[in-house]
C-alpha cells in the first residue's frame, strides 16, 4: 500500500512483507490523516508482527495524483532498460553496505507502478526502498535523475545525522544531502554527458574539486539535481529553481520534512560539492562524513534554508552565490539607498 493523499492503495511489496498489514490494505481505500494515523497505530501496535514499529517515508515528493502508464503519451522519460540498469547498479553498490550494518536492502523496481514518486520503509532487518516507473516515464527525469531519487531514499535510511523525531528516518533534506553526498558518487559511473550542466554549477564543482575524476562526480550530482528540480518545477507548475538562484532563507530549527524545491536543489549542489571523503559515513555529530562550517569548510555544507547548526557555527547565508554577485552589505547598502529614496529622505 502506499499513502496518496490520504488514501492507502495496496500495493504487492508491502503485501508481502507482513501478514498484519493485510489488515491495513483491507480497511479500505479513502480516509482523513486523522483516521489514517489511527490505523497505522493498529498496525504497529496490534497487527505487525515486527518488533519494530511500522514506520513509512512519505515518499520523495509531497504527495500528489500523477500517474504516467507505461505506453502513456507522456512517458517521455527514461526507457525500461536504463530504469533497471540505474537501480541495479544502485542496489549492487548497497547491498553490502546494508549487509555489513546487518540489514536486508530490498529495493523494489516497479516499471509497472505509475506513480510519480518513491518511498522507504522498514521492516525489522529488511530496509525497503520503492521505486515507481511512473517516476522514471516523467519527461524530466533522466537516469541522473532516477539515481538521485534512489539515492535520497538510501538516504533516509543510512544518511545519518540529521534524524526525524523519534524515529529511524533520516530527515528528508539530510536524505536530499546524502544523495550527493555520498550516494551519487558511487553509483554513478563517471562517464556521465555533463556537457549541459547549467554552468552555474560547472563553475563551482570546478573551483571545488582539481581531480577530473571528483570533479565529474561533483558533476553528476549536479544533473541529477537539475533533473529532479525539472520535476519540481513542472509539478508546482512554476518555473524551475536555479542553481544561481539559492534559497536565502535561514530557519530557526532543523526541518524535517520536505524543504523547498529550490532549497533541495541547494542541497543537491552543496551535497555535490563537499570535499570530505566519500568512504567516511555520515553518521551521528554534524561533522560526521560531512562538511561543516566547524571543520573551515566554506562550501558543501548543509543549506540554512532547512538546517539549523548548533550555536556558533552556522555557515554563510547563502551556500553558493554567483561571483559577480553582490555581497549582502553592499545588498543591505542598495535597500537601504533605496528605502531612503523611496521614503524622500
Ligand atoms: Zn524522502
Amino acid at each position: 500500500m502506499k499513502i496518496i493523499n490520504g488514501a492507502i492503495l495496496p500495493r504487492p511489496e508491502y503485501e508481502t512483507m507482513q501478514p498484519g498489514l493485510d489488515f491495513c490494505r483491507r480497511m479500505g481505500v479513502a480516509m482523513n490523516k486523522r483516521l489514517l494515523t489511527v490505523l497505522l497505530s493498529l498496525c504497529a501496535a496490534g497487527f505487525a508482527s515486527a518488533d519494530e514499529p511500522l514506520v513509512l517515508c512519505k515518499g520523495f515528493l509531497p504527495a500528489n495524483d500523477l500517474k504516467i502508464e507505461v505506453g502513456d503519451v507522456n512517458a517521455l522519460g527514461v526507457s525500461s532498460a536504463t530504469f533497471y540498469a540505474v537501480l541495479d547498479r544502485v542496489e549492487a553498490v548497497y547491498k553490502p553496505i546494508f549487509a555489513a550494518k546487518g540489514a536486508k536492502l530490498k529495493l523494489n523496481k516497479r516499471w509497472d507502478d505509475p506513480a510519480v514518486d518513491a518511498s522507504a520503509m522498514k521492516f525489522d532487518a529488511t530496509w525497503v526502498v520503492n521505486m515507481y516507473g511512473g517516476l522514471a516515464r516523467h519527461q524530466a527525469v533522466t537516469a541522473e535523475g532516477l539515481a538521485l531519487v534512489a539515492c535520497h531514499e538510501i538516504g533516509h535510511h543510512i544518511g545519518g545525522f540529521p534524524k526525524k523525531s523519534g524515529v529511524w528516518a533520516t530527515t528528508e533534506g539530510g536524505a536530499d544531502y546524502f544523495a550527493t553526498l555520498k550516494c551519487m558518487r558511487l553509483v554513478l559511473t563517471g562517464k556521465e554527458d555533463t556537457s549541459k550542466l547549467d554552468p552555474f554549477a560547472a563553475t563551482a564543482c570546478n573551483a571545488a574539486f582539481s581531480g577530473e575524476a571528483d570533479r565529474k562526480f561533483c558533476e553528476g550530482g549536479a544533473l541529477g539535481g537539475m533533473s529532479v528540480a525539472t520535476l519540481f518545477g513542472v509539478l508546482r507548475g512554476k518555473p524551475q529553481p536555479s542553481f544561481s538562484t539559492p534559497d536565502t532563507s535561514a530557519v530557526a530549527q532543523t526541518l524535517e520534512e520536505h524543504p523547498a524545491y529550490q532549497c533541495r536543489l541547494d542541497t543537491y549542489l552543496q551535497g555535490s560539492l563537499c570535499a570530505k571523503p566519500v568512504t567516511e559515513d555520515v553518521d551521528k555529530a554534524p561533522a560526521d562524513g560531512a562538511c561543516t562550517a566547524s571543520q573551515g569548510f566554506r562550501v558543501g555544507l548543509r543549506p540554512r534554508c532547512w538546517y539549523k547548526a548548533p550555536a556558533g557555527q552556522e555557515g554563510p547565508r547563502v551556500a553558493s552565490r554567483p561571483e559577480n554577485a553582490p555581497s549582502e552589505k553592499e545588498l543591505e547598502i542598495t535597500i537601504e539607498a533605496m528605502r531612503q529614496a523611496l521614503s524622500g529622505s
